[in-house]
């Protein structure tokens, strides 16, 4: 199995891979709903579509909660809805710590990865394991630091300690500090290349003066932490990480009356021992991924995962058990999104039939824009494409046609995610050509507009511009009407005939 400092590394160097850009979806910040998880009408860059974005809170609140595992959801409703929207809503409320998997139907025909495996290690990205270890913190004043140096070298450097002779036998030079009060021991933060060192560090709590052996990599965060004799600090002897609480106070008379062994020390009361919780957070795949020997932690980046053996997940499903039964770890179902769902066939279906019944399943949402069509794989039809008995197992959303309006305010939304200026008239003009043809070829015109704007050297995208790219860019209306026209030019020129399906 993994070891814990390697689920921390995976679970810290994740966050650094993300990258945030300008997409389609970008200026969806979350569902927009109020505190009692009413949809607010535009919010969090979401327009209208209340009664969704309500149903989609309600979500929220059960899979926060812990409350549901294991249930599908299906949004169905016509393109451009934002069917695709609401999901997106529904990951960023639910916070980076809960995982949020996407996954085109349409991709699992085109990988190299079997149907099955490929829906396997997208449930399995979708289930988040919250790892928790316990740290030993120890707090107490720092009342010596002794590090050992080089005899050639004569500028490494031990700290120097509020009272010169307490360093005496470690580091005779400190001994000929002139001034014993401890204010005046201002010289003493540790060289950074105390790296390739060892030493001491010792620290006295309320009853106890305990001695510390550093490695380089404690002598380091010190010298970092510019930690002094008279510093009251906290040590997470796992880590090495030492955190500076601040300076012991009022100390300087009691420092001159006592001898060099026997300093007073203030420590905060009852915090002798402290365990603090450290968390990490990685997926069941990223699990999977890690102990699987011929891949390895760095395909986690390449994406190349490959098929995992079936024993692997089975004795990480029994390890990650016996974590939670010692109450070391907790399962978070997250949300796997599952994009153009009648894509999928008879046979990925029976496998998310039986994927659902698992303890450890996630929340599956699922969207299509299809109306009646043929279950992939079969002769049949039905609803979205999706058989009967799966469809009886989801609860379904439904997205509607936007309004003018809602479209004026999308388009809005999408001119200032997309840092485009556009003048009230141009976009009375975007709203119409969104109305006619449809909101997705509006958003479009946003970008090609700017740049021919761009190109006549304005500033602000006026009404030209949309024209002009509404007549260089067709929309689908007007390139069928084109194709209906022209079509005896075109090769293999067959008008499909009504109840013709594709495959
Ligand atoms: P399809 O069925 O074709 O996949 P869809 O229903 O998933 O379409 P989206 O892709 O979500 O539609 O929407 C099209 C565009 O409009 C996207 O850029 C989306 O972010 C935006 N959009 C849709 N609905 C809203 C909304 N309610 N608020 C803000 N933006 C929206």
């Amino acid at each position: 199995m993994a070891t814990t400092p390697e689920l921390k590394r995976l679970s810290e160097s994740r966050d650094l891979t993300r990258i945030e850009r300008i997409g389609a979806h970008s200026h969806i910040r979350g569902l927009g709903l109020d505190a009692s998880l009413e949809a607010r009408a535009v919010s969090e860059g979401m327009v209208g579509q209340l009664p969704a974005r309500r149903a989609a809170g309600l979500l929220l609140r059960l899979i926060r909660e812990g409350r549901i595992a294991g249930r599908a959801v299906l949004l169905a409703g016509q393109p451009g809805t934002g069917k695709t929207a609401v999901a997106m809503g529904l990951a960023k409320s639910l916070g980076p710590d809960t995982p949020f998997a996407t996954l085109s139907a349409s991709e699992l025909f085109s990988l190299d990865l079997s149907r099955t495996e490929a829906l396997t290690q997208a449930f399995r990205r979708s289930v988040g394991v919250r790892i928790k270890e316990e740290a030993e913190v120890i707090e107490g004043e720092v009342v010596e630091i002794a590090i050992d140096r080089p005899a050639s070298s004569s500028s490494a450097a031990s700290a120097s300690s509020p009272n010169p002779n307490a360093n005496a036998n470690t580091n005779p030079s400190s001994s000929s500090n002139p001034n014993p009060h401890p204010s005046s021991s201002s010289s003493a933060t540790l060289p950074p290349s105390a790296a390739s060192k060892t030493g001491r560090l010792t620290l006295k709590t309320t009853d106890m003066e305990t001695v510390y052996e550093l490695g380089g990599k404690m002598i380091e965060a010190l010298a970092r932490e510019k930690v002094q004799s008279g510093d009251v600090i906290a040590l997470d002897k796992a880590s090495g990480k030492v955190t500076k609480l601040g300076r012991s106070v009022g100390r300087s008379r009691d420092y001159d009356a006592v001898g060099p062994h026997t300093k007073f020390v203030r420590c905060p009361e009852g915090e002798l021992q402290k365990r603090k919780e450290v968390v990490h957070c990685v997926t069941l795949h990223e699990i999977d991924v890690i102990n699987s020997r011929t891949q390895g932690f760095l395909a986690l980046f390449t994406g190349d995962t490959g098929e995992i053996r079936a024993e692997v997940r089975e004795q990480i499903d029994m390890k990650v058990a016996e974590w939670r039964e010692e109450g070391k770890a907790e399962i978070i179902p997250g949300v796997l999104f599952i994009d153009e769902v009648h894509m999928l066939d008879i046979e990925c279906f029976s496998f998310l039939n039986r994927a659902l019944e698992n303890e450890m399943a996630p929340i599956l949402v699922i969207a299509t824009n299809r109306g009646i069509t043929k279950i992939r794989g079969t002769n049949y039809k039905s609803p979205h494409g999706i058989p009967p008995d799966f469809l009886d197992r989801l609860l379904i959303i439904n997205t509607q046609p936007y309004t003018e309006e809602e479209i004026r305010q999308i388009l809005d939304i999408r001119c200032d995610e997309e840092e485009v200026e556009m003048s009230k008239d141009a976009k009375v003009l975007l709203t119409k050509i969104g109305v006619e043809t449809s909101l997705r070829y509006a958003i479009h015109l946003i970008t090609a507009a700017a740049l021919a704007c761009q190109k006549r050297k304005g500033k602000v995208v006026e009404m030209e511009d949309i024209s002009r790219v509404y007549q260089l860019f067709l929309d689908v209306k007007r390139s069928t009407q084109y194709l209906m026209e022209y079509q005896s030019q075109y090769m293999f020129n067959e008008v499909p005939q009504d109840g013709d399906d594709e495959e």
